[in-house]
């Protein structure tokens, strides 16, 4: 049974409507992420789970009991904010316990309660150390714990990585999901940021414009973005406008050419649809080498080394610049003007319903 289950909520606030007929459901354990631009209502549905607002239609139903009129300290929600809201003046342990003053427990049981959150989140022995005098990521570790101290049945994060630099934020992603798996508590992760979805959810909940527009795992919706617009905000930017011209197998034309056989049992010949190219489609290979694969030529525009893979942007004569990871042989990079040929992977092609201009850049 779903612990959490959100039934068709919607809201305004005057006469903007801000969320319209929000539905989906958290399992037990489970870590889903809402993830969306800016402004499309993250917060906003986090704030009416907890009880911090109300919603306009609708209900918020927790393991089988609507919670309409239920205030936010009987919900049982844990919450971490962005700016966790600390208090900088106490110390690491009396910000832990915070937590635990509604609960009836002895100053001992406390003390070890606390120890064993800041064991598990790296921070034994900070007991007395002053909030204020810890790092970013400390403080943060240290939200963490006092939010998962009580034990709360659902955890809802809002950005809680937000205003860490880069590099903290890519050790603390992975460590969250960690410990949060240990504690194996159910969590609603809010985020704009795609890879930190990816990299902590079980399940993504894309959302735009107060709506739902697509749910599923890190892996179905990064392989089958269900429109050209989340494919654009999933980062996902090599797309191209296409028409079908043959079913079994599907082959569509383009801009590049003929592309297929691809998979999309929906499509018919005529349609207008738009084709998804990922950025591990390529390879480079000499040119006229593989008559039979689909190849295109262009002229690289930028190539940066970035480890693992390097990023190459290809200009194709037909006006589109589409940018590629390639898997790094130890050769040398093609230079910018230098001209190219690579063929790409049908595997790593998708149809997407909808025409080019369906889609955003924007909200
Ligand atoms: P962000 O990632 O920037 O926090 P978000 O997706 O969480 O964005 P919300 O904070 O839920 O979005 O806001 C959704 C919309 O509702 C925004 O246009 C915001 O300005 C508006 N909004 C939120 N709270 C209120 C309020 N109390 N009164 C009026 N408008 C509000």
């Amino acid at each position: 049974m779903a612990l959490l289950e959100v039934a068709s909520v919607s809201k305004s606030f005057d006469a903007t409507l801000v969320l319209t007929d929000v539905s989906f459901h958290v399992d037990q354990g489970e870590i889903v992420c809402l993830l969306g631009p800016s402004g499309c209502g993250k917060t906003t549905l986090l704030r009416i789970i907890a009880g911090l607002e109300t919603a306009n239609s609708g209900q918020v139903i927790f393991a089988g009991h609507p919670l309409d009129g239920v205030p936010v300290h009987r919900r049982g929600c844990g919450l971490m904010f962005q700016d966790f809201a600390l208090f900088p003046r106490q110390d690491v342990a009396a910000n832990v316990a915070f937590g635990l003053r509604m609960q009836a427990l002895s100053r001992q049981q406390v003390e070890a309660r606390v120890t064993e959150m800041l064991t598990m989140v790296g921070l034994r022995g900070y007991e007395r150390r002053r909030v204020y005098d810890l790092s970013g990521g400390e403080q943060q570790r240290v939200a963490l714990a006092r939010s998962l101290a009580p034990g709360p049945p659902l955890l809802m994060l809002d950005e809680p990585l937000g205003s860490l630099d880069r590099a903290l934020r890519e050790e603390l992603m992975n460590e969250l999901r960690v410990i949060l798996e240990r504690v194996g508590v159910t969590a609603i992760y809010v985020t704009h940021d795609q890879e930190e979805a990816f990299a902590l959810s079980d399940r993504v909940i894309i959302m735009r414009r107060g709506r739902i527009v697509q749910q599923g795992t890190p892996q179905t919706v990064y392989r089958h973005p269900a429109s050209a617009w989340v494919a654009g905000f999933l980062g996902l930017t090599n797309l191209v406008p296409a028409g079908v011209v043959a079913l079994e197998p599907v082959q569509v034309e383009t801009p590049l050419g003929r592309l297929g056989p691809l998979d999309a049992e929906w499509a018919t010949v005529g349609q207008q649809v738009t084709v998804l190219i990922r950025p591990e489609a390529a390879r480079l290979v000499a040119k006229g080498a593989h008559p039979d694969d689909v190849v295109i030529e262009g002229t690289v525009r930028e190539c940066s080394f970035r480890g693992g893979h390097c990023r190459l942007v290809v200009h194709h004569e037909a006006g589109l610049e589409l940018a590629f990871e390639l898997s790094w042989d130890m050769v040398g990079l093609p230079q910018p003007g230098e001209s190219v040929a690579l063929t790409l992977r049908a595997e790593a092609i998708s149809l997407l319903t909808g025409e080019m201009d369906e889609q955003a850049t924007t909200d």
